[in-house]
This record gives C-alpha cells, sequence and structure tokens, in this order.
C-alpha cells in the first residue's frame, strides 16, 4: 500500500502554545523582573501545589534538578550530612526503576548512590511490587526507593509504598511524566517523601524548560529553596554553610509555564482522545495500547504505546546502535512500524531502553520476580531468566501522540501500520 508522507511533520510530543504564555512572559519584561524572583514563578507554585494537592512547590530549572535535590534531600534524612566532596548516598544502594528515562537514575548517581534496578510489571509497565519486595529480601539494608510513572500512567503506587514502609525505606516518586494523571482519585506528584515533576518541551505541558520539586514538608521545601539558589546563608555579605546548586526557575520561565497550566485539563483531554483513536483503529491487529488499572487510575496519556503480541512479532535484531528485521506476512515488530513512519515524516520512538542494558549501568544488579539478575548471561543461556523489561522494549514503542495532530493524521498513521501487518 502507497502513503502520502505527511507535509508537516508529525511530532511524538512536541510544545502546544496558546498565546498567553507571551502574555506572562511580556509581563515579566515591562517589570523588569527578567530574574529567578518574580510574579509568574510565586503564582506557579501556589497554582501547581494547588492542583496536585501538596502543601508547597518549588519552581526548578528542570525535572532533573528536583530529583538531584530529592536524592539529597533523602541521602541525608537517612545517612546524615556527608563529608565534603562526597554524596549524600554515597556507596549506598537505591532501588530504581528500570524502565525510565535516564534522568530518573542520574541525579541518585550524583549523590553517590549504587543503582539496582527493579523490572516492570505487564499491568502498568511500571515498577513491580513483586520484584521490589524480592529486591529487599537480596538487599535488606536499602533504604531509598525510585519510581516513576511511566509515560503517565500510574505505577501499582499502593503496593509500592506498603512495601517501602514494611522496609523502613524512603520513596522519591518521579512523576515528571505524569502531572495531572490520578491514582485512586488522587494526583500523581506527592505519593513520594520527596516528588519531581517536569516542564521539559516534550511534556504534558511545558515551560520550554522547567521542573519542580513537591512536598507537603514545609522544612523540606524551605531546604530545596536555599539549595537552588546557592545556599545563601542570612547575611549582608555572601555567607555560605552548604554546598549549593544554581537550580532556580527563571521567572521568564515560568511565565511560559504560568500561561499554559489553564490548559493542562485540555491538553490531557487530547491526549485521551487520541490514546482512544488510536486502541480503537487497531482493533483486530494483534497488539494492544500500553496498559494502565482503570479501576484505579486515570492516566495523563502523555504518550501513547502499543505493544505487539508474542505470536505476531517478525524477527528484529538491535546492536547498541542499530536494528534489522526480517519482514513476514501477518506479523511486523517496532523496528518495521518506527521505520515505516519515519518514512512518511512521523516521529515513533523505541521504548525507553531498560537501564539494566545501558552500557553506564551493565555492572549494576537487576531484579527480578525470579530473583537477582546478576551473572544473567549464564542464566539467560540456561534459559530460566526472563524479564518484563526487555520483552516490553523489545515487543512495544512509542506513537506519535501529539496534540495537535489531526484526526486524519492520526488515521493515516494508524493505516500505516495496519499495513505492516499486511
Ligand atoms: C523528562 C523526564 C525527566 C527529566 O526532566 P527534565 O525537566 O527534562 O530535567 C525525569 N524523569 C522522567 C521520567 C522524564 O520523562
Amino acid at each position: 500500500m502507497i502513503f502520502n508522507s505527511f507535509i508537516n511533520k508529525v511530532w511524538l510530543s512536541s510544545p502546544t502554545m496558546h498565546g498567553e504564555e507571551l502574555k506572562y512572559v511580556q509581563e515579566a519584561y515591562n517589570t523588569n523582573w527578567m530574574s529567578t524572583v518574580g510574579e509568574n514563578i510565586n503564582t506557579i507554585e501556589a497554582l501547581i501545589a494547588d492542583y496536585v494537592g501538596c502543601n508547597y512547590a518549588v519552581a526548578l530549572s528542570a525535572g532533573t534538578a528536583s530529583l538531584h535535590l530529592c536524592a539529597k534531600l533523602a541521602g541525608e534524612k537517612l545517612y546524615g550530612i556527608p563529608k565534603a566532596g562526597t554524596g549524600a548516598l554515597s556507596g549506598r544502594r537505591v532501588f530504581c526503576s528500570d524502565v525510565t528515562f535516564s534522568a530518573t537514575v542520574n541525579p541518585m548517581v550524583y549523590e553517590g548512590a549504587e543503582i539496582v534496578f527493579i523490572d516492570s510489571e505487564y499491568d502498568t509497565w511500571n515498577m513491580d511490587p513483586v520484584a521490589l519486595e524480592k529486591a529487599f529480601e537480596i538487599y535488606p539494608d536499602t533504604r531509598l526507593v525510585v519510581l516513576v510513572n511511566l509515560y503517565g500512567v500510574p505505577g501499582k503506587i499502593d503496593e509500592i509504598k506498603a512495601i517501602c514502609k514494611k522496609h523502613n525505606a524512603l520513596l522519591i516518586e518521579d512523576a515528571a511524566e505524569s502531572l495531572g494523571a490520578t491514582y485512586k482519585g488522587v494526583q500523581t506528584g506527592c505519593f513520594g517523601d520527596y516528588n519531581a515533576i517536569s516542564f521539559n518541551g516534550n511534556k504534558i505541558i511545558t515551560g520550554s524548560s522547567g521542573g519542580m520539586f513537591l512536598t507537603n514538608s514545609k522544612e523540606d521545601a524551605e531546604k530545596v529553596r536555599k539549595w537552588s539558589t546557592q545556599s545563601r546563608e542570612n547575611a549582608p555579605w555572601y555567607q555560605h554553610e552548604e554546598v549549593g546548586y544554581n537550580y532556580r526557575m527563571s521567572n521568564v520561565i515560568a511565565g511560559i509555564v504560568r500561561g499554559q497550566i489553564p490548559y493542562l485539563n485540555e491538553h490531557i483531554a487530547q491526549k485521551k482522545a487520541i490514546y482512544e483513536r488510536y486502541k480503537e483503529g487497531f482493533k483486530g491487529l494483534p497488539v494492544s495500547m500500553n496498559p494502565f488499572d482503570s479501576a484505579n487510575s486515570e492516566p495523563n496519556y502523555w504518550l501513547s504505546c502499543l505493544i505487539i503480541d508474542k505470536d505476531a512479532m517478525c524477527r528484529q535484531v538491535r546492536s547498541s546502535s542499530d536494528a534489522l528485521y526480517i519482514s513476514e506476512a501477518g506479523k511486523s515488530c517496532p523496528t518495521e512500524i518506527l521505520n515505516v513512519l519515519a518514512e512518511h515524516n512521523a516521529e515513533g520512538r523505541p521504548i525507553w531502553k531498560p537501564m539494566h542494558s545501558q552500557p553506564i549501568y551493565r555492572m549494576n544488579d537487576f531484579i527480578t520476580v525470579s530473583g537477582s539478575g546478576r551473572g544473567r548471561t549464564n542464566a539467560y543461556i540456561a534459559g530460566d531468566f526472563s524479564d518484563a523489561a526487555t520483552d516490553i522494549f523489545t515487543r512495544g514503542l512509542c506513537l506519535p501522540s501529539d496534540n495537535k495532530m489531526t484526526a486524519d493524521e492520526q488515521d493515516a498513521i494508524i493505516e500505516m501500520i495496519r499495513s505492516c501487518f499486511e
């Protein structure tokens, strides 16, 4: 089947502007509040705290910066103030979701943590509580867990929290992708002891960049605010008792976020319509959409993904930088679908590659329901070790999920994908 290429590229998820952003940026300019103080910052901190339902929100330069300060807070709470020049998690083990963007993990490493990756489950593609419990059996002295709500789908939050409580561990919630998603009627972004969201360009709303630290603790909010502005003490001169960071959000960026916040629910509704249109359009194909627990959660539908049934996968191999496949009647694979989309000027993306299989983390342990993945090469050969993370990466992909994609464009994408299975 021949399809026309899109004249305008259909993006995975690009910024969607509305006009009011400029008004608040202009206001910052006109009043000369062009630095890291101002009305836009104050307003968005109040609006987001109110929306998520937490007591405090601290606007930062990025979600990554927020996760870094989450790591530092957790480390100091658990292990005390570190010696100068060492991280707050130095030499300490941290359990972390395996299928995620690297910015979940890296900030823990900035603070010196040794990461152990936890496999995913198939109900929400997030951290598997059974594997997490297994990890505590193997490493009972671990005191910190980092949970991601992947692609805007809440994980098994109650189960994870109960396990953390049982083992006296703290929880960091990385809600960078899930702003606006709810779990048991409660907004994500404040389930952890420390929580982060992001306003990166591809997220559900954006400041072009930016992030926030969310908490119910006044003390933690104050610490983050102080750390993020170079840890200045209250004195007439620059006085410092602690290491500081330049992590505060600019009032200009905050103006963009301020213009976006009124459209958050609209963006979610658009993303939901995209997800449902795909779901309907794929009827009869051997694929399913990225799953969620419909009884307990409502995602923000940030990215629509699909996963191909095992017996409908054609052969596909991936090296560290390339992918090959052999086309087969009635079957397909993510590589074929992504190639077809790219050929027609539409952007899909593989599932976030599991962290345990990233070269930088190749020596780190990886825990599945069947135990430790250390020495997994031998286990693979023996055929007694499999993990959900690799399986989802192998069979899944992220679909074009841009708010501005038209119904016609999406229908064409659906037809292109259908043709891959012919
Ligand atoms: C985007 C993202 C981050 C990082 O946020 P930035 O604002 O880009 O620094 C962290 N974790 C996850 C899961 C993300 O998707």
